[in-house]
């Protein structure tokens, strides 16, 4: 395989970290962001796309620009049919179908395809009717985990010891005309497990972990994702192949099964439990911010494993192999993320190589300014979790946003050896 064109579609830091996987691979001749952001202009060119979830638009870019090869980012353009139009159009596309990505556009669907394929996950209840909420959420007990079935990035979701804090933030899901779903709640840390899938064949990538909530020592609410780090010291060295073998190749079964073959990135996002690890949920694309992480430390080429999944290939692909270091991504995020945002603030020292910019554009006259909820990523790496915490944190201190904030304790406990797996019974 060589020149080859490479189109990436979206705009967060998790697309910057891929343009920049993808940038130093010999086998790339053009790389092209779109919509893109101000850090991926120096990677990539930026043809513009005034809508990425819409596939007629996408397809018309594809062949405008001659890609031979669409990643694409968000899950919005993939749950819209943006990989089905590509394929149709005969583009090679590294992202599922829209039927497969239902897998992240509607919880009841994934929880449906669990169940069948005997995947281990929370006990649920979807509810529709208001009158039925009081007892549905009687049947669960606290913690109680309510959730808006659609997608909503992370930020439909309220784990609560307050019951009444549980029944309006449902009945709020419910007025927006979505229907509720109730969970029992997963105890032990999380982990989340990428796994590239060309329809039958699966390939784990590196665990990672990611921080959810907005504050340091995990206060305040869900958001998008806060930080993460890789690999996970603490857990256990079988834990890969368990989650391959009892969660992820089920459901690609599953799905296969159903005529709706799964092709691109299935991430599965886990509690590890006392009684194994069990699904929280999954998504149909790469991670932000756990993708920050993961791609530091691909050693092999970030070309060959995208190309070899979108061509169904990935069988006769060499394994991916890892640096033996680790790296620590810490979020920058807007005044009043994850509500309404301040946009338009000045950013500085933005150009650092270990800064990936997310909601952030070029003004007109050169400055860099915020345009979105999660504004930056940096991301440090070194021997160890201490190292790379450093690294990150250090060169984090080299960047300034009016009204920016970001968590302290990003792979904190972790790098201290704190995190530990619960106890099997
Ligand atoms: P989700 O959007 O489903 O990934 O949920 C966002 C976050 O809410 C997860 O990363 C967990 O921290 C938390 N969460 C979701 N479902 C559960 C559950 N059943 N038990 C415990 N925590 C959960």
């Amino acid at each position: 395989m060589s020149g080859v064109r490479v189109l990436v579609i979206g705009s967060g830091a998790r697309e910057h970290a891929l343009l920049l996987a993808l940038a130093g691979d010999p086998q790339v001749t053009a790389l092209a962001a779109a919509p893109g952001n101000a850090g991926t202009a120096a990677l990539a060119e930026h043809p513009g796309l005034a809508d990425a979830a819409d596939p007629e638009q996408v397809v018309a870019l594809a062949r405008e620009w001659r890609a031979d090869l669409v990643v694409v980012g968000p899950e919005a353009p993939l749950v819209a049919g943006v990989g089905d139009a590509l394929r149709a159009a005969g583009v090679a596309c590294f992202g599922p179908s829209a039927a497969a990505a239902r897998i992240e556009g509607s919880k009841a669907f994934a929880k449906n395809v669990m169940t069948a394929a005997g995947v281990p996950t929370a006990r649920s209840e979807s509810v529709d009717n208001p009158g039925d909420l009081d007892a549905a959420l009687a049947r669960f007990e606290a913690p109680w985990v309510v959730k808006d079935d659609g997608l909503a990035a992370g930020k439909g979701v309220l784990v609560t010891e307050d019951l009444d804090a549980a029944r309006r933030h449902a009945a709020s899901v419910l007025e927006g005309g979505h229907p509720v779903l109730l969970e029992s709640f997963l105890d032990g840390p999380e982990a989340s497990l990428f796994c590239v899938v060309d329809g039958t064949t699966v390939v784990p990538l590196l665990p990672a972990q990611d921080f959810k909530r907005l504050g340091d020592d995990d206060a305040g609410p869900n958001t998008g994702g806060m930080g993460a780090y890789a690999p996970l010291p603490w857990a256990p060295s079988g834990l890969v192949d368990e989650v391959v073998d009892r969660i992820v190749t089920p459901v690609v079964a599953e799905l296969d099964a159903r005529g709706t073959p799964f092709s691109g990135l299935l991430y599965a996002g886990l509690a590890l439990t006392s009684s194994g690890p069990q699904v929280i949920e999954f998504n149909c694309r790469f991670g932000d911010p756990e993708t920050q992480v993961v791609l530091a430390l691909l050693r092999s080429s970030a070309l060959s494993l995208l190309a070899a999944t979108a061509h169904g290939r990935l069988a006769q692909e060499p394994a991916p192999t890892w640096s033996d270091g680790a790296a620590v991504t810490v979020v920058v995020a807007a005044e009043g993320y994850p509500g309404t945002v301040r946009t338009g603030d000045v950013l500085r020292g933005a150009d650092d190589p270990g800064v990936l910019h997310a909601g952030t554009r070029r003004r007109d006259d050169g400055a860099v300014v915020s345009s979105g909820g999660r504004v930056l990523s940096v991301v440090g790496t070194g021997a160890d979790l201490d190292a790379a915490r450093d690294d990150a944190y250090a060169r984090l201190a080299t960047v300034h946003l009016p009204g920016g904030h970001h968590r302290t304790d990003i792979a904190r406990e972790a790098a201290a050896g704190r995190v530990a797996m619960p106890v099997r019974a």
